[in-house]
């Protein structure tokens, strides 16, 4: 697949002012709730009304979705408030009936994106279809496994496209409720600078207080859009109730945004700044969050240092691990006199972490 600006022809015909938004429940659960939520959206910055109909859950037992009579509500919610329509689609049939019943725009899950035999049946289904269809990263931080799904698509002749990043899983307990791995979205980009990408802050984060700022960093980092699940009554929602927002507070978030304008020489380079900046900041953070990681396993030592009654300092291999972080740093670019006196740092504070533990 060739980097084309076909693939985005769609969204620059929309000339919007602001980045593109996806909004609306994350399940459809009544018709009485679709169309309240869509009434709310009407006449806002959103352009496309989201909704779950097929729901595909961790564990069995969970609400499902509604099926095929919420793409009937869907439709009414176009033909009542002339917002266009969004939903998942996992399979043929699906597709079958979300083009029956002419919703606007499809996205593949981030559990079907995995699945190359599920993305090549949904490919076929859609074969040279006129709709939008966007493809979520899969659960596991997997570029090339996130871009054949892309170009099983663009094989089949479909030719509005997008991505939609919204975290990775993993194993390890973080703030996240799914890792956004900003790295290999930059990537992404920078491969495919006209592929449109669009971020999720709602899966991102799981929960709504963070969604601000996760939608912060993707717009300073150049995402084309945000999709945000908005539902009236979040915290009694039939699925992810804590990272919905309502739509008063989805109408407040983009307001408060700081959404950047590339018309000129001037603007060019405040966006060239911010995202480089943003790049910075993420690393930053993961640099504290190695760093704390690294202390605990240095108190683990501490502990049993502790047991056996041995010394904090052991001159041996503390000179080793020096001698061998200025070779990895001299690969890196980074000087002598530098990574001797960050390690130094680093080595003080584990040995009063240590000496803490011991004292103890
Ligand atoms: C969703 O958008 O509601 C959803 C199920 O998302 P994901 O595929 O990212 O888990
Ligand atoms: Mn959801």
């Amino acid at each position: 697949m060739e980097n084309s600006k076909q693939m985005r022809k769609w969204l620059d015909d929309m000339n919007l002012s602001h980045p593109l938004v996806i909004a609306g429940p994350c399940s459809a659960e009544t018709e009485e709730q679709v169309l309240k939520i869509a009434h709310e959206l009407k006449d806002t910055d959103v352009n496309y009304f989201r909704s779950g109909i097929w729901k595909p859950r961790t564990r069995p037992g969970n609400f499902e979705g509604v099926g095929a009579i919420g793409l009937k509500w869907l439709q009414k919610v176009k033909e009542e408030t002339g917002l266009k329509t969004a939903t998942e689609v996992a399979n043929k049939a699906h597709v079958d009936l979300a083009l029956e019943h002419d919703i606007d725009l499809l996205w593949i899950g981030a559990r079907s994106t995995v699945s190359p035999f599920i993305v090549q049946e949904i490919a076929d289904a859609l074969k040279g279809t006129d709709k939008i269809v966007l493809v979520k990263n899969p659960v596991n931080p997997d570029l090339s496994l996130w871009l054949g799904a892309v170009e099983r698509l663009y094989s089949a002749d479909i030719k509005k496209l997008g991505v939609i990043h919204r975290g990775f899983s993993t194993y390890e307990k973080t703030k996240y409720r799914n890792i956004p791995e900003w790295q290999l979205a930059i990537e992404l980009q920078t491969k495919f600078p006209d592929l449109p990408i669009i971020n999720d802050p709602s899966h991102i984060t799981g929960k709504r207080d963070m969604i601000f700022d996760v939608s912060q960093t993707a717009l300073d980092l150049n995402f084309d859009g945000l999709i945000i699940e908005t539902h009236c009554d979040p915290d009694n929602a039939w699925s992810d109730a804590a990272q919905q927002v309502t739509p008063k507070t989805l109408i407040q978030i983009m307001k408060d945004l700081r959404i950047r304008k590339e018309t000129d020489e001037e603007a060019e380079y405040n966006n060239n700044l911010s995202n480089l900046r943003a790049q910075i900041d993420i690393l930053d953070n993961q640099l504290i969050d190695l760093l704390g990681k690294r202390m605990k396993v240095s108190d683990g030592i501490g502990e049993l240092k502790k047991q056996k009654n041995v010394a904090v300092l052991q001159s041996n291999r503390w000179n080793a691990i020096l001698g061998n972080m200025i070779l990895e740093g001299e690969q890196r670019g980074l000087s002598e006199e530098f990574v001797l006196r960050m390690f130094k740092a680093i080595h003080q504070e584990s040995i009063n972490h240590q000496e803490k533990i011991i004292n103890s």
